[in-house]
């Protein structure tokens, strides 16, 4: 009948739809396995050039001897080139972190070390803006069973936001608070500030806040995304909070002090 023929048109039309969006889906996830390539060959391009430019402003440095002009050349080489090699390495990660294969290096480490680390890498663009830097951390060493250079990995990247987008002159805190099962670390500045609507889309990689109203810092919008997938990794969350634009910002992550998965470490963590 004529109702049964309609009917098989429309389950036809339903399958060839299905079909084409099956292509489509394949051709998307080519395009993405594309662009996923293309970022790693990029991130690697651009990293080569860049140890060998390094030492030879250190060899400059040292035939120039103590002339005070070479001298202030070289820091300033030395602090963007340092902020390019993280920037490039963090490009490299995305590949890794979205194909799953970036692994944590455990390690039993004083949490203070690990901030020393992300300190060292901030220090000169903190001294530069001349921004006010406070620590608030308990007495008592704490102990963690994490991949330090990752943890200082997403340390950095946040501290090197609350720089970028605080005006000279204001202030960072960073505050660490212990509870039975949780290591808690804010970072609060008294920055730009982030519109309440994109506090959780600030973790999406690439994405970026454009409507600050100021004048929008470098970046690549990858450095949040990495940051919450490291802390993820290491069983934690993290979290965005303002109070909105131009009110300061805070990131606040947790570490759990107990890790279950691996019976060795399944205690607490005390390194006295
Ligand atoms: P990037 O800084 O390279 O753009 P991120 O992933 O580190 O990328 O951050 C994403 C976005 O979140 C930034 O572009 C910025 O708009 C916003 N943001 C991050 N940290 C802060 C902060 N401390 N204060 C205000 N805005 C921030």
């Amino acid at each position: 009948t004529s109702d049964e023929i309609s009917i098989a048109v429309q389950v036809a039309q339903v399958a060839a739809v299905t079909i084409e969006n099956l292509d489509l889906i394949d051709a998307l996830r080519d395009a993405d396995q594309r662009k996923d390539r293309f970022l790693a060959t990029l991130a690697h391009e651009l990293r080569n050039p860049l140890t060998p430019i390094v030492n030879a402003v250190a060899m400059l440095e040292r035939v120039a001897g103590s002339h005070s002009g070479v001298a202030r050349a070289k820091a300033t080489i030395d602090r963007q080139s340092s902020q390019l090699v993280r920037l490039i390495d963090d490009l490299m990660d995305v590949s890794r972190v979205t194909q799953d294969r970036l692994e944590l290096r455990r390690e039993v480490v004083l949490l203070r070390d690990v901030f020393e680390l992300a300190f060292e890498a901030v220090r000169p663009m903190i001294i530069e803006r001349n921004l006010h830097l406070t620590v608030n951390m308990p007495d008592e060493s704490i102990g963690l069973f994490v991949d330090p250079a990752r943890l200082a990995q997403a340390l950095t990247n946040i501290l090197s936001n609350a720089v970028k987008y605080t005006d000279p002159n204001g202030d960072i805190l960073v505050a660490v608070h212990m509870t039975t099962d949780d290591v808690r670390i804010e970072v609060s500045d008294t920055g730009i500030g982030i519109p309440a609507e994109q506090l959780e889309h600030v973790f999406q990689m690439f994405s970026r806040v454009y409507d600050h109203g100021s004048r929008m810092p470098a970046g690549l919008g990858i450095g949040l995304a990495l940051a919450r997938r490291l802390v993820e990794m290491h069983g934690g969350t993290m979290t965005a909070h303002s109070a909105g634009v131009g009110q300061g910002s805070t990131f606040r992550f947790t570490l759990p002090r107990v890790v279950r998965s691996d019976s060795h470490h399944d205690e607490l963590l005390k390194v006295d």
